[in-house]
């Protein structure tokens, strides 16, 4: 499944978000039979609607989508010329499908600060420029042997001219990420880049900042279009120790209505591209993960590869009529239960029942 990269500077609170991620991990509890790794965490995506679901079917049990989260070393001014960690960070990154970045935004004199002063943008720019000079020294090394390729090979040519556009585009201080509509970026897959992954923005942030809506919306201006998530990671951390009702009781204090990592789980999810359709029956409501444009027989083979190669057809009806019908019956009666073929590209909120041959 897709993960996020946690990456950010020391001491900024990367490990006390990823202690909430994994003490909230949903895996154990939730798919006996997965395997959990040491260095990810899992979180559910909220969604109301399957507790909608649950009572309009009486199901047992509720599955949530999830959300993985990849804990990542740190990350230090001159990573790409391998100070620190820099190396196995820079593998490490590669296999993520997305960056999520901390930002300290807290003040603590107590926490030492790398560079000796809090300054999110500053901080964000750090990064950004490590991951870019990678970049440059991968192209740097693959211009010349992609030159040579496309001599030979005229299929070639159009990664060898796409590699240089984007020497070019990251010489100028910019993510290939950033200029997805002027770079082919498949072209570049092979080469592993990192800046062609999209970023997430988690601000580390006191209750000072957290209540602040223009310095929030400051902060959430300058990383836009990419997403941008608020939150205590230390409070969250703590939450996952509390009862429901303690929990509310504490993020009330620094004027939170939701866990943050609520939030974390959405943008994360928002950022890998992902979207989810809904099964429900006696058994279990659940929401199943599939990539913004799938189409239906993808998204059967979500649940089981035979759906997908064995796919008739899929019985779908929006979640919102079905609640407004009340009930399965009810919207086949009204009407607005669809029969969709291999070409339907799925909606995010789609009840689906898939018809397949075994
Ligand atoms: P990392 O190096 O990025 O993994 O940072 P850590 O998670 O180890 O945090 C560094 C220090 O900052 C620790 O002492 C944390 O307790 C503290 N810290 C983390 N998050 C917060 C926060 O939101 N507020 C405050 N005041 N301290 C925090």
């Amino acid at each position: 499944s897709l993960t996020l990269g946690i990456v950010g500077l020391p001491n900024v609170g990367k490990s006390t978000l990823f202690n909430a991620l994994t003490k909230n991990n949903v895996v154990a509890a939730n798919y006996p039979f997965a395997t959990i790794e040491p260095n990810v965490g899992v979180v559910e995506l909220p969604d109301s609607r399957l507790n909608k679901l649950a009572e309009i079917f009486g199901s047992q049990r509720i599955l949530p989508a999830t959300v993985s989260f990849v804990d990542i070393a740190g990350i230090v001014k001159g990573a790409s010329e391998g100070a620190g960690l820099g190396n196995k960070f820079l593998a490490n990154i590669r296999e993520a499908d997305a960056i999520c970045q901390v930002v300290r935004v807290f003040t603590d004199d107590d926490v030492v600060h790398v560079d000796g002063r809090v300054d999110p943008l500053a901080d964000i720019e750090v990064i950004e420029t490590e991951l870019i000079l990678a970049d440059l020294q991968t192209l740097d090394k693959a211009v010349l042997r992609l030159d040579k390729e496309a001599k030979n090979n005229k299929d070639r040519r159009a990664v060898a001219d796409a590699a240089k556009q984007a020497q070019e585009l990251l010489d100028s201080g910019k993510t290939l990420y950033s200029q997805k509509n002027n770079i082919d970026l498949p072209l570049l897959k092979e080469l592993q880049l990192l800046t062609t992954k999209p970023f997430l923005y988690v601000f580390n942030a006191d209750e000072g900042v957290l209540t602040d809506e223009d310095r929030k919306n400051e902060l959430r201006s300058k990383v836009a279009p990419a997403e941008a998530v608020f939150l205590d990671a230390k409070v969250e951390s703590d939450l996952q120790e509390l009862d429901e009702e303690s929990a509310m009781e504490l993020l009330e204090t620094i004027g939170q209505t939701e866990p943050g990592l609520h939030s974390l789980a959405r943008a994360g999810f928002e950022t890998l591209g992902l979207q989810t359709y809904l099964t429900a029956g006696p058994k279990e409501s659940r929401a199943w993960t599939i990539k913004r444009g799938d189409t239906a027989p993808k998204a059967a083979g979500v649940i089981h590869t035979d759906f997908e190669r064995g796919f008739i057809k899929a019985e779908i009806v929006s979640f919102d009529d079905l609640v407004a019908a009340g009930s399965m019956a009810a919207a086949k009666a009204a009407g607005k239960v669809r029969m969709e073929g291999k070409e339907y590209i799925m909606t995010d909120g789609d009840v689906v029942d898939f018809r397949f041959n075994v």
